[in-house]
């Protein structure tokens, strides 16, 4: 019997490689666990993808976005995605019916991608169902967010920034070291909200002399430029000098931005972003948990408020911090953050690492604060934001779920308000 005849045609999902940044939120955001990543491309497995569309709306790039038509025993596998620079081309009707494929079953087929089986999932028997901090992370904004504008200059077609500041926002003198970094757009449009990220494209090629991709940077200053009316925006990067193992490494794109001088120009790509955006409606209330700079975002929104605040213009709700580092001289902005008023914004830090001191964590200290936040989830009015390093999602969703129950909610309504209502977000890497 014909094979491709009998295993029929699926509408295989696949990620534009020349597109994609790289930049995680799909994986993060895939309930199956149908996308991994090589240090070359972000690829989906044909056996695993059910074509959910839960991944589509939260990728900044659209790259994502991608199908094409292919006979079950051609699906292209993981293996042979990690080494696409660019998409392959749809079949031909000639090509799909050599494999046996009549050339139109392929889009009726299509509307919903079916997942190939394979042997393990034949096999495969009920499990627990573990909890999956992604799942509550929602994909649309706060209603009262401003309109954010994406992607107005794609991968392919960056524009330039002139660096007007840089300058170590750590302790100096210790290891890890963060830059404040100062772009300035000069006449050319670039807006951006809080929360939103931009790509920089460093020079040169990687090993396999492709041009380096962007890597992405959150926002650290607010909508109207980290010098008011100024068009220009600020980033937090950390100087990477080693891998997630701990082995020694020098980061491509962090060790570039780092190095830059003032008179510098850059090519950047964005802005990306729609969903983790700020409130805007009066009595709103911010709770930002963050480690390293998971900062960034947190202190666009911080200074958001402040100029609002100051202006006399917003009637704020709370904002409470949680921001957790290694110690505190690796925290970046510790100084400024000393200086807000204890009345504007409620600051609890966590650091790890310091000598003689017990391991605090920031969902140690979400625990310590529970009666607010218990209160604060309670509140219809509140959004959560979670940003940093990816080891401290799951941890800190499992700390909201435990608070919530501890107050007497209700964690699967409450939770799935959050997400609906675009009132929990997370943003981890
Ligand atoms: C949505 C989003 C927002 C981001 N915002 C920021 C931000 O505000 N500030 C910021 O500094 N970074 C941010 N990043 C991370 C940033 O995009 C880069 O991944 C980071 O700067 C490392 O890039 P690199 O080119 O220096 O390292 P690469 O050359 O890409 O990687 C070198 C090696 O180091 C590992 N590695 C990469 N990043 C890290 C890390 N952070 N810690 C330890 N090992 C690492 C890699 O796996 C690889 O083995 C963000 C990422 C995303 C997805
Ligand atoms: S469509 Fe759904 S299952 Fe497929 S990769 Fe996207 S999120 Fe995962
Ligand atoms: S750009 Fe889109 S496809 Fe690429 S890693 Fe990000 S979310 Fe995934």
């Amino acid at each position: 019997m014909d094979m491709a005849v009998e295993a029929g045609v699926i509408k295989q999902h696949l990620i534009d490689p020349e597109i994609c940044i790289r930049c995680n939120t799909c994986e993060a955001t895939c309930p199956v666990n149908a996308i991994t990543h090589d240090d070359n491309n972000y690829v989906v497995r044909a056996d695993i993808c059910n074509g959910c569309m839960a991944c589509i709306s939260p990728c900044p790039t659209g790259s994502i976005d991608n199908w094409r038509t292919m006979p079950v025993v051609r699906a292209y596998s993981i293996e042979e995605q990690f080494t696409w620079e660019s998409l392959p081309a749809e079949l031909s009707p000639e090509e799909l019916e050599a494999a046996g494929v009549a050339a139109d079953t392929g889009d009726e087929a299509g509307a919903a991608p079916t997942p190939v089986p394979t042997q393990a999932q034949a096999a495969a028997e009920p499990v627990e169902p573990v909890f999956n901090s992604a799942q509550y992370g929602a994909t649309v904004p706060p209603w009262s967010a401003a309109h954010a504008y994406t992607n107005l200059f794609p991968p392919k077609s960056p524009t330039t920034a002139t660096v007007v500041g840089n300058f170590n926002c750590t302790e100096a003198g210790f290891d890890s070291e963060t830059h404040h970094i100062v772009l300035d757009f000069g006449v050319v449009p670039f807006p951006v909200l809080e929360g939103q990220s931009i790509g920089i494209i460093p020079p040169g090629v990687d090993a396999i002399g492709k041009r380096h991709h962007a890597r992405q940077y959150s926002v650290a200053s607010p909508r109207n430029g980290e010098r008011p009316g100024y068009n220009n925006v600020s980033l937090t990067v950390k100087r990477v000098t080693e891998d997630h193992q701990g082995d020694p490494v020098r980061g491509v794109c962090s060790n570039y931005v780092c190095d830059l001088k003032v008179g510098d120009t850059v090519q950047v790509v964005g802005p990306f972003g729609a969903s983790f955006l700020m409130p805007n409606h009066p009595k709103s209330h911010i709770v930002m948990i963050c480690t390293g700079t998971g900062s960034a975002p947190m202190r666009a929104m911080t200074e958001w408020r402040r100029r609002l605040r100051k202006s006399g213009k917003f009637e704020g709700g709370k904002l409470m911090l949680f921001f957790g580092a290694r110690t505190q001289q690796e925290l970046p902005y510790f100084g400024p953050l000393q200086s807000l008023p204890k009345d504007f914004i409620d600051i609890n830090l966590a650091f790890s690492r310091t000598p003689g001191q017990p391991k605090r964590y920031v969902q140690d200290l979400m625990r310590e604060r529970a009666a607010d936040l218990a209160a604060l989830l309670k509140d219809g009015a509140s959004h959560f934001y979670v940003c940093g390093l990816k080891s401290m999602e799951e941890g800190v969703v499992l700390a909201l779920r435990d608070v919530a129950k501890e107050a007497g909610l209700d964690w699967d309504t409450v939770g799935a308000a959050l997400k609906r209502e675009g009132r929990l977000h997370l943003e981890t890497y």
